[in-house]
């Protein structure tokens, strides 16, 4: 079996500071490097001062224009200039909030990576989709739009973040192994095209993570680290779930 590093990621959403970057910028050494890796997805406005601290950043949309006339979008290719690695794509408050499509969500995913960004694909239901048992139907159908347009060799060069809506800011976590059964759900659809591809490819759980549960997600064969919202605006409890995966 492929070993596959874990990514603990923190998404700060609309929240934080330069203090609080500070701060965590000098917690965060403390991590060793070899057994995780560590990036923080901060407002955009942050992300230069979060790379200078030398932190590995991301930001949490782009916008799927190469530059133009597109007032108060944030631009791929400036934020590769400026030191930053990732991009989160298709966040559920992005989908749901700013009503973004699968098809607006994989021209951010192709922009990202033409500019040389990793795209972290956030996938993930909402209450009453997994109530009417459409769970798989709609995570497939969030990463289908990904593989129509780029073709499944894409993925090799991203993350995918499942995150179930209702479970995001709720402190309502999946279990373990609800989360299990998905990640090997998205793992497996991958591999019908490209068994490689899908074992080295990172799938991390999203959803009331926090110091406490951590460790017992982290666990499960097919999580490979997570996706932290609230969670990662504390500096102990960030720390403590990277020290987990
Ligand atoms: P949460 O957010 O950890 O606060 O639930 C996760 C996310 O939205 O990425």
């Amino acid at each position: 079996m492929a070993s596959r590093k874990p990514l603990v990621a923190g998404n700060w959403k609309l929240n934080g500071s330069q203090t609080l970057l500070n701060e965590m910028a000098n917690v965060l050494e403390d991590i060793n490097s070899q057994e995780v890796d560590v990036a923080l997805f901060v407002p955009a406005l942050l992300a230069a001062e979060a790379v200078k601290l030398g932190l590995q950043t991301g930001v949490q949309t782009v916008s799927e224009y190469e530059a133009g006339a597109y007032t108060g979008e944030t631009q791929a290719a400036l934020a590769k200039q400026l030191g930053v690695t990732y991009t989160l794509v298709g966040h559920s408050e992005r989908r749901h909030v700013f009503g973004e499509s699968d098809e607006d969500v994989a021209n951010k995913f192709a922009m990202a990576q033409q500019q040389g960004l990793i795209p972290v694909l956030c996938v993930g239901e909402t209450e009453q989709q997994r109530e009417q048992g459409e769970t798989e139907s709609v995570i497939s159908a969030q990463i289908e739009a990904v593989i129509q347009k780029l073709g499944v060799a894409a993925l090799s060069q991203s993350v995918i973040a499942y995150e179930p809506v209702w479970a995001i800011g709720t402190g309502k976590t999946a279990s373990p192994q609800q989360a299990q059964d998905i990640h090997q759900f998205i793992r497996d659809k991958i591999a019908q095209q490209d068994q490689g591809l899908s074992q080295g490819l990172r799938i991390l759980y999203g959803g009331s993570v926090n110091e406490k549960n951590s460790e017992e997600l982290f666990a499960q064969q097919d999580i490979d680290g997570g996706l932290i919202g609230g969670a990662s605006l504390k500096t102990g409890a960030f720390v403590s779930i990277c020290e987990s995966a």
